[in-house]
């Protein structure tokens, strides 16, 4: 089945009581068994370890990800953490892209370096930095490609072709682009995180994660941390998540033609004085871009005359933009990473990866692009 066809109907079928065509939100914590020694045959029992509204999304996922199976979370970040938990030990090493959410950041030097595990925030667009940075002691690379908020891009192949002889699992955070845009399993990855929050979802409804998995036994590992850990999505999340994805490709294309085009008007706007967006030709690794990936996506970034100070008053004075964390979503959102999502990263270092005090993230919606340009265009005059 084609893409549009899966991310309606996988994961799917209609109820057996009343003959719903939604699956059922499953709002029940457990499920009766048929005698002290049996379960039901469906194999549910309490919800932190199975729940049938989060199987379907979970099958959804993994068949949109080309996985042989997928694990659902309360978030983005639980994703990661799973994945980090599943993976590295005390003593153990891991390799993250040096440019990630800053979430990704603040849980490994917050969280796991104090449980003794090990980090190197690797410049991960460069092969010859991920093969320095790999140890004897390394578990784990995790990468994310585009990155937020540079939107730098990592060669999942060509990490990948480092990692597999290693027999080091290599995740991919593959939030920006989707499946509809990016498939790092087929690119040799092992696993891919999802924050559903962004473009699963898309409608600023939720917030939920998701893992998908090449093998058998690192699916067996990350499902064994989402129940242990109990990191679960509850199953009225799975079910708008449900919902949201049966329309990502339309979504996607919609917003990705939208971001280019406010990107050109950008670029050529005398009070911007850059402009990030894959899509455009200008782009450092806009060759990468075209070649990895078969779209450019939603996410772009720019900086405006003035710096700081002027980027903050351009987003104060937007009426159809909004001013808000999160990305992915119908509505078209303005992000601060420096004070915003990015907040945790330790200045030198937050600068020292390209996020400086001027950028200015967007991430851009399904609205009439002409509204979105326009606005834009009145708050720059005001510069
Ligand atoms: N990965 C990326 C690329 C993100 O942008 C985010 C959130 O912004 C996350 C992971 C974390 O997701 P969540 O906010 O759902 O925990």
């Amino acid at each position: 089945m084609g893409f549009r066809t899966d991310q309606i109907h996988a994961g799917a079928t209609p109820d057996p009581v009343s003959g719903a065509i939604l699956t059922p939100i499953h709002q029940s914590t457990t499920f009766v068994q048929p005698s002290v020694d049996d379960y039901m045959e469906t194999g549910y029992s309490y919800s932190r370890s199975g729940n049938p509204t989060v199987t379907a999304l979970q099958a959804r996922i993994a068949k949109l990800e080309g996985g042989i199976g997928s694990a659902a979370f309360a978030t983005g970040m639980a994703a990661t953490n799973a994945v980090f938990m599943a993976l590295v030990n005390s003593g153990d090493h891991a390799v993250v892209s040096d440019v990630a959410y800053g979430g990704t950041y603040r849980l490994a030097t917050k969280v796991f370096a104090r449980f003794g595990v090990d980090f190197t925030f690797a410049d991960t667009s460069d092969l010859d930095a991920v093969r320095a940075a790999v140890n004897e002691r390394t578990r784990l690379v995790f990468t994310e490609t585009p990155a937020n908020p540079t939107l730098k891009y990592t060669d999942i192949a060509g990490v990948s072709e480092i990692t597999a002889p290693l027999g080091i699992p290599h995740a991919v955070d593959n939030t920006f682009l989707t499946p509809y845009y990016q498939r790092p399993l087929e690119l040799g990855a092992d696993l891919v995180v999802h924050s559903t929050t962004k473009y699963f979802d898309g409608h600023n409804a939720t917030v939920g994660g998701a893992v998908v998995c090449r093998a058998e036994a690192l699916l067996e590992a990350v499902a064994f941390v989402q129940n242990a850990a109990g990191l679960i999505m509850s199953p009225m999340v799975a079910w708008l998540t449900l919902q949201g994805s049966k329309t990502l490709s339309e979504r996607m294309e919609r917003q990705s033609a939208n971001a280019m085009a406010v990107a050109e008007f950008l670029d050529d706007h005398p009070k911007v004085t850059r402009v990030s967006y894959p899509g455009l030709a200008s782009f450092p690794q806009h060759e990468l871009a075209t070649k990895q990936a078969s779209g450019y996506g939603a996410m772009g970034w720019f900086e405006v005359e003035g710096g700081v100070e002027g980027g903050k008053s351009l987003m104060g004075s937007l009426r159809v933009w909004i001013l808000a964390e999160n990305l992915g979503s119908v509505e078209s959102l303005i992000t601060h990473p420096a004070t915003m999502t990015h907040a945790d990263m330790e200045k030198p270092e937050r600068l020292r990866v390209g996020i400086t005090d001027g950028l200015v993230r967007i991430s851009v919606g399904l609205e009439d692009v002409e509204d979105l340009i326009e606005d834009l265009a009145q708050g720059l005059d005001l510069l």
